[in-house]
């Protein structure tokens, strides 16, 4: 064990308020193998930034475009402008409400990884397919695609569907098994000498953090609900920094 990421994704919540109340209760461990980071709408990166110095920020998106007539977008560019650390790809709920592609998430990969912001890429079974015994087949089809022309500088969230704001989670012996499987795939994929971050995301907790963080194969967490609050955040953060001092 290196390294453990903590990234919140605070999907579309925050505001001005809030990310001061935040990082009025905000205080962290300083412990450089825990690498924490928060991904908050694009409107609040810079206050973000400058309210909590000691987090790296992260964006829940970018545009495959680096600039142009594409009204919305935020390019990749822009985001390491702003300092931006991370950018989420691939997320459930843009591949799910934003009718998002395969195809698209590799462009994107692409896009972030040329500009310097180091992608996280979400992949993750419907519970369907976790019900059919599919949760490998799908999973391994997302890599795929995603990884075909990728970089090895990349984190990768395994996020089954059906754990995302639920209140389920996967079991850390679920959660374990998709990681090993997904850390053979990225090796045959990118070349077994990059050993790519993968980080657990669905309903993570205080009370279920560090049984995950426990697992051989879980390098971190990618947390939605639990990122909102800085006091579950940093519960979160001490199981992280617990285990690390292990
Ligand atoms: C997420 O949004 O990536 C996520 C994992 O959300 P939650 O922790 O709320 O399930």
């Amino acid at each position: 064990m290196t390294n453990l990421y903590l990234i919140g994704n605070w999907k579309q919540h925050g505001s001005r308020a809030a990310i001061q109340a935040f990082s009025e209760q905000w205080s962290s461990d300083p412990n450089p193998q825990l690498r924490i980071a928060i991904a908050p709408p694009f409107p609040y990166l810079q206050a973000l930034r400058e309210a909590l110095p000691d987090c790296q920020v992260a964006a829940q998106d970018c545009s495959v475009h680096a600039q142009g007539a594409h009204t919305g977008e935020v390019s990749a560019d822009m985001l390491v402008d702003l300092g931006c650390q991370y950018v989420i790809v691939g997320h459930s709920e843009r591949r799910q409400y934003h009718d998002e592609t395969d195809a698209l998430i590799a462009e994107k990969l692409a896009a972030a990884q040329s500009a310097g912001v180091t992608p996280i890429l979400c992949v993750g079974e419907q519970q369907a397919a976790r019900e059919a015994g599919k949760q490998d087949e799908v999973v391994r089809a997302q890599l795929r695609s995603a990884l075909a022309t990728a970089q090895p500088n990349l984190l990768i969230a395994y996020e089954p569907v059906w754990a995302i704001g639920t209140g389920l989670t996967a079991t850390p012996d679920q959660a374990n098994e998709m990681h090993e499987m997904i850390r053979q795939e990225v090796s045959s994929l990118l070349g077994a000498s990059h050993a790519t971050p993968i980080l657990y995301g669905g309903s993570v907790n205080a009370e279920n953090a560090d049984a995950l963080f426990a697992c051989p194969h879980v390098d971190g967490s990618l947390v939605g609900g639990a990122s909102l609050q800085a006091a579950s955040f940093m519960a979160i953060a001490q199981s992280a920094s617990n285990y690390l001092s292990h």
